[in-house]
């Protein structure tokens, strides 16, 4: 049974205030747990800040080890995280299954990284050696649309690099955050892994917090713009992760049949509540109507249900506040284009929104230029692909992007003029934990995965010897 507490140096504790958690396929509270104030922030970050001498001075490899322990603890419960994840967050189980094991494999992918110095030069006289060190406390703040796999993205290369975390996930999604933490707690040794939950109102404290040396942020550009000029008075390590309106580009040669399939899975999946999700559209004249037609039926044909509820492909928006959002877009659609699916929220509890397909919308709508993070989908045409890139490069994003064509060579060439962190051609959302994942522009600033994600939570230390003696 959930405890639903904080983590306070290694201590399940309750909290000064408390939180109600929404699931948000019925729009009511199904879980009343334990919030954070300022006090217990502090006491959290005070423990984190104890913690990290000795577990740096753990080394890599006795620290992978427990971190594998925790993969091992999540993994025996595997069934129940995910079940949690779908109530919480509202996504289908079968990819909230597909979420708790990713963060598994993340987890046991980052027990295994190991810090080698490097001799950075050598001769008769000299040996440079470059180390890298653990940067002191990290805090880890995660959104809500992947709650679980954005937590492990940060935890496993935090702490196998020897930093100790505060952890805080959003507010309307800290269930699985809760549920690792506790079986950390029997794991991790006092302080190195710590757990806030707060109402959206403990961001600013921590991600200003002196003692806090490197901030983790992955969630909207708004925010992420308010941690970077909290992290300037003590020049904190800054990791931002932040919003996308990434671009589909569809040259003419591809069968739209074929393509329409991939192209709503990568638009729809999580209700369109991924940073990476498609968009926006840009398809080639030629194939312009076959397209939308295709992706309409796709729409009309999907299951919008309860993600605990077999065969449910798309689960509710996940919270009030973005339900909100989304229907001001579908709005902006009506008014600034052609609905050609969808177009509405379901009549029923919860905040569900039908997929929707919009065609002939022009491209200063704000369904176009803003991100509208929902299953809602912008169509657009072209004619001439260096006006498709111009018109899919004219945005402040440049997260992701994705290029459709027959002629791969051709999607290649495309794909290089793309502005933006990761181009996928003729495939989507594939992200390997050993290759480098981020954002162009305003959707971010550093890296994740692959060795400049590890090495973000680190600092070289540069010993120059000189051999002779003195
Ligand atoms: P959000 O910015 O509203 O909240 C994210 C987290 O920041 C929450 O934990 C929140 O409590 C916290 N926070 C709020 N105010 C803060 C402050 N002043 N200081 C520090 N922390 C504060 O984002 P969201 O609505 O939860 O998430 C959706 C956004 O996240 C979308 O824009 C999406 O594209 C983005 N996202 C990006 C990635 C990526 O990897 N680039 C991945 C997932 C989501």
């Amino acid at each position: 049974m959930l405890s639903g507490k904080l983590l306070i140096n290694g201590a399940l504790v309750e909290g000064a205030l408390r939180l109600d958690v929404i699931n948000p396929a019925t729009g009511k509270v199904f879980a009343n747990i334990a919030r954070a104030d300022a006090n217990q922030l502090e006491q959290a970050v005070a423990a984190a800040k104890a913690a990290a001498p000795g577990w740096a001075a753990l080394g890599c490899a006795a620290r992978g080890e427990m971190i594998s322990k925790l993969a091992d603890a999540i993994e025996a419960q595997k069934d129940a995280f995910a079940k949690l994840l779908t109530t919480e967050q509202g996504k289908p189980l079968k990819q909230a299954m597909g979420e708790v094991i990713g963060g598994i494999y993340q987890l046991r992918h980052y027990a295994a990284q190991r810090l080698e110095a490097v001799i950075l030069k050598e001769s008769d006289t000299t040996r440079i050696v470059e180390h890298r060190t653990p940067l002191g406390v990290v805090a880890a703040i995660t959104p809500w649309n992947f709650p679980f796999m954005m937590v492990t993205q940060k935890l496993g290369p935090a702490l196998i690099t020897g930093n100790t975390v505060v952890a805080k996930p959003a507010p309307t999604t800290p269930m699985c955050t809760v549920m690792m933490a506790e079986l950390a707690a029997d794991i991790l040794p006092p302080g190195v892994l710590n757990l806030i939950i707060d109402n959206n109102d403990l961001g600013a404290q921590l991600s200003s917090h002196p003692d806090v040396a490197k901030v983790s942020f992955t969630g909207s550009t708004g925010t992420g713009r308010k941690i970077f000029a909290a992290g300037a008075d003590d020049l904190k390590r800054i990791t931002l992760e932040l919003g996308g309106n990434d671009a589909a580009i569809v040259l003419d040669d591809v069968d739209p049949k074929t393509v329409a399939p991939k192209i709503f899975n990568g638009a729809m999946i999580n209700a369109g509540q991924v940073c990476l999700a498609i968009k926006r559209v840009y398809a080639h004249s030629s194939i312009y109507d076959e397209l939308c037609a295709e992706l309409a039926t796709l729409a009309e044909n999907a299951v919008v249900d309860d993600g605990l509820n077999q065969g449910a492909q798309i689960g509710p928006v996940q919270n009030k506040m973005q339900y909100d959002k989304v229907c001001g877009f579908l709005d902006d659609a009506a008014a600034n284009g052609t609905i050609v699916a969808g177009g509405k929220p379901l009549d029923r509890d919860g905040y569900f929104i039908a997929p929707t397909i919009v065609k002939d919308i022009a491209d200063d709508a704000r369904l176009v230029r803003e991100e509208q993070f929902g299953p809602v989908l912008p169509v657009l045409s072209y004619d001439d692909i260096d006006d498709a890139l111009a018109r899919a490069n004219d945005n402040e994003y440049g997260l992701g992007g994705t290029v459709w064509a027959s002629d791969v060579n051709r999607g290649v060439d495309v794909a290089m003029k793309i502005d933006s962190g990761t181009v996928w051609v003729n495939k989507h959302l594939d992200l390997p934990f050993d290759i480098p994942f981020g954002g162009s522009k305003q959707s971010g600033i550093g890296r994740e995965g692959g060795d400049e994600g590890l090495h973000a939570y680190t600092q070289p230390h540069v010993v120059n010897i000189a051999i002779s003696r003195i």
